[in-house]
């Protein structure tokens, strides 16, 4: 057993169930799934269609009596029978070949949830077939897949901008000394870009087009230069299909309100964290991670009015499953930092 798993033959698995995405990996092998946390479920046959990207490309083109739903809300399961199903899904997904695994997994789960919060997502797990659930904080995990030396008596600032909230922990001696969560992350911005649609351009726009605006053009501060998008969606006057040219300016403007809460919540954790720390991450900077941290110049937004430095992680979409990953093949710090 210990053989196998030095080697990565390990069928072992590391997941962050993301309130957006879903993202597996397994040691030896890196990340296996990397897909929306959504479900397809028919309300006439009362089953589930489908689950991940494909339920995902289902959403507001759903035909009757099939939902999409999303089965973690804020980052805790909202759903539990679909929660359950998407997570079998995927660890199958994860062995394709070896249907009879039941591997031993490690889940990321956000900082602040509470231990009924916690069972729900063991209990799941293992009803996906998993024979074992370790449960680490999401900012831990994160802290440890962006390089950060957590084992360290340093203090280090992890903010993880995901889906439904924004997660700001402190870090340290591989504990969380500080850890706050709020409900303004990607999809509030999303959120703001259909108000701002409906209200500037009188057109309706669906969730799954306003990311992609948010994607191709947001930004949190001036670009160098002017980028602009064509976007379709149903005129209101007219009821009918209509395309407009938006610019990244607008979009700003749409964003601002947004990204003010966003970095005011930073500056908050900022000033609640115990002195000797504030010196460390006053040297040290905050790491940014989570998909909403890839908004165009929000490190510089963030930077700006905290005057710290601010680092982008490398990769915020996978952070936390990294460094989850990296707890499984390191016994010694799982068994420090995880549940
Ligand atoms: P969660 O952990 O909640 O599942 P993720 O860390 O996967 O969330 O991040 C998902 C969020 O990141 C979504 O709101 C998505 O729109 C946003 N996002 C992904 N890529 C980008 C990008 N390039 N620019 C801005 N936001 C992005
Ligand atoms: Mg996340």
């Amino acid at each position: 057993m210990k053989l196998a798993r030095v080697f990565g033959f390990s069928t072992d698995l590391a997941i962050d169930l993301g309130t957006a995405n879903t993202c597996v990996y397994a040691p030896g092998r890196g990340i296996v799934l990397n897909e929306p946390s959504v479900v397809a479920y028919n309300t006439v046959h009362g089953r589930i269609e489908a689950v991940g990207s494909e339920a995902k490309d289902m959403i507001g083109r759903t035909p009757q009596g099939l939902v999409a739903i999303r089965p973690l809300r804020d980052g805790v399961i909202a759903d539990f029978e679909a929660a359950e199903r998407m997570l079998t899904d995927f660890i199958r997904k994860a062995h394709p070949r070896a249907s009879w695994v039941r591997p031993r997994v490690i889940v990321g789960v956000p900082a602040e949830i509470t231990q009924v919060e916690r069972r729900a997502v063991r209990e799941s797990t293992l009803r996906a077939k998993a024979s074992e659930v370790f449960l680490v904080d999401e900012p831990v995990a994160a802290a440890v897949g962006a390089g950060l030396p957590i084992t360290e008596p340093t203090g280090n600032m992890i903010v993880d901008i995901g889906g439904g909230t924004t997660d700001i922990a402190v870090v340290s001696l591989a504990g969380m000394v500080y850890s706050k969560s709020v409900r303004v992350a990607g999809n509030e911005l999303d959120e703001a870009i259909i108000e701002f649609m409906k209200r500037s351009h009188g057109l309706l726009v669906g969730e799954r087009t306003a990311e992609q605006i948010k994607i191709e053009i947001g930004s949190a501060t001036p670009l160098d230069s002017p980028i602009y998008m064509e976007v379709r969606g149903r005129h209101i006057a007219d009821g009918i299909p209509k395309s407009v040219r938006v610019s990244d300016d607008e979009i700003r403007g749409a964003l601002k309100p947004t990204i003010d809460v966003l970095v005011q919540a930073v500056r908050d954790a900022l000033e609640r964290v115990p002195p000797e720390l504030s010196a460390d991450i006053y040297d040290r900077g905050v790491v940014l991670t989570g998909g909403g941290a890839l908004l165009r110049n929000l490190d510089r937004r963030i930077a700006e009015d905290t005057q710290l430095p601010v680092q982008l992680a490398e990769d915020p979409l996978t952070s936390v499953v990294l460094g989850a990953g990296k707890m499984l093949t390191d016994l010694p710090l799982l068994q420090k930092l995880a549940a």
